[in-house]
């Protein structure tokens, strides 16, 4: 275990997709698909019907555009070596029936459950060892690029922008595992924080402790190796669905497998925002983002201060006040919402403006960005969480790709 370096969960796995061209603007909640007139809808917090109030759950997108190739889990689905299936693999840590601000969930899964994939060291022992885990796998490979090129990578090429693939041997050359941030001479930037014991979750001072477990170790005579991994789903780079601060969101279903793959992925801004201050309605203002743009990620005094970086939750950190918030709401199309720390909103205005974001159920917000070494500008960003049926956060693997 003590090899297994950043190990890092790859919701690009369990969340394997295809993606089209991104262009259309929509809701991040709109009618089911096919009713695609809600491209035009605009709003809005204060619609509650009673339609309204049932989670659409989609596999494809746009008529085609996106289709979703991972399977949703629930305690029902296969699990290996199970008669029972996967079970309970989901609890309430807090619950807003017991008093609590929010809905805070944990999850516990075996690494090879429902769509995912395998590391080298899954088989290989020297391989586990050596540290050639899911962190080390390459984006370029489980991602498509726009534009193939005629000498193909393999899964390990030994050096940036090497693409020669002269790795697909299995000599020694090939035993020590990169784990990159920029892959393709900056084609795809990885913009998720690894796992380890010291990620940063909230009300932590020692972050998410051991949260991997090898159930079968090949070391005591197993064929493979097989962890299980143990998380606050607020934990890391993630997500947060409408049922996090909105217990009757909660219990309607707008879970992490309700949000919509299109806010998720799209054209996207990256900006600075000013220093000194938390987001608020003056500071929003400042930054003159035009209308049409709908995804920002917000870089803030937090990437400075490499807060992510540190196992003790810091109530220090910077994010959006109630009237910044509320500002963005009501004077932009920004759907989707990326903020450099555990909370998109300041720790004064916690719940607030959560609150605020949150209740028109159109929102995404992406919470512990890794936003370091990148340059603002536009991109395209690919945001998957897993699908965790009833989960009202999600680990949530983010690229950004130029
Ligand atoms: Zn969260
Ligand atoms: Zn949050």
């Amino acid at each position: 275990m003590t090899q297994l370096q950043s190990f890092l969960l790859t919701c690009t796995v369990a969340h394997v997709m295809l993606l089209f061209a991104l262009a259309t603007p929509d809701a991040a909640y709109p009618p089911p698909y096919g009713l695609d007139q809600s491209w035009t809808t605009t709003t809005t917090a204060s619609a509650s019907s009673a339609d309204d109030l049932i989670p659409v759950r989609r596999e494809v997108y746009g008529g085609g555009r996106i289709i979703d190739i991972s399977h949703r889990y629930h305690s029902e689905m296969p699990s290996w070596e199970s008669d029972d299936g996967l079970g309970h693999f989901l609890w309430l840590a807090k619950t807003m029936k017991n008093g609590s601000l929010s809905n805070n969930s944990e999850m516990k899964l075996p690494a090879h459950t429902g769509t995912h994939v395998d590391a080298p060291g899954h088989v290989y022992d020297h391989y586990f060892d050596a540290g050639f885990d899911v962190d080390t796998l390459d984006l370029d490979v489980l991602n498509a690029i726009p534009i193939l090129s005629s000498s193909s990578s393999c899964a390990y090429p030994s050096g940036y922008g090497d693409g020669l693939g002269d790795c697909v041997g299995v000599g020694d050359s090939c035993l020590s595992p990169m784990s990159r941030q920029v892959h393709e001479n900056g084609e795809i930037f990885d913009i998720t924080h690894k796992f380890t014991p010291h990620t940063p979750v909230g009300d932590s001072t020692e972050g998410i402790g051991q949260f991997l477990t090898l159930l079968t170790s090949m070391k005591n005579g197993s064929d493979y190796n097989f962890s299980e991994m143990k998380l606050p789903v607020h934990s890391g780079t993630h997500v947060d669905a409408p049922g996090h601060m909105y217990d009757n969101y909660y219990d309607e279903g707008y879970d992490v497998d309700s949000l919509d793959l299109r806010v998720l992925n799209g054209p996207a801004l990256l900006v600075d925002v000013p220093r000194d201050k938390n987001i608020t309605a003056e500071v929003m203002k400042s930054l003159h983002i035009p209308k049409g743009v709908r995804r920002v990620l917000f870089r803030t005094l937090n990437t400075d201060r490499g807060l992510m970086y540190k196992k003790a939750f810091d109530t220090s950190y910077v994010g959006f006040m109630k009237d910044g918030a509320q500002w963005l709401v009501n004077n932009t199309d920004i759907k989707l919402v990326g903020i450099d720390y555990l909370s998109v909103a300041a720790f004064n205005d916690l719940i607030p403006s959560h609150l605020v974001f949150l209740e028109g159920k159109e929102i995404i917000l992406v919470e512990g960005l890794k936003l370091d070494d990148v340059q603002p500008g536009i991109y395209s960003v690919h945001c998957l969480p897993l699908r965790l049926v009833g989960a009202e956060g999600s680990p949530i693997r983010c690229i950004l790709m130029k």
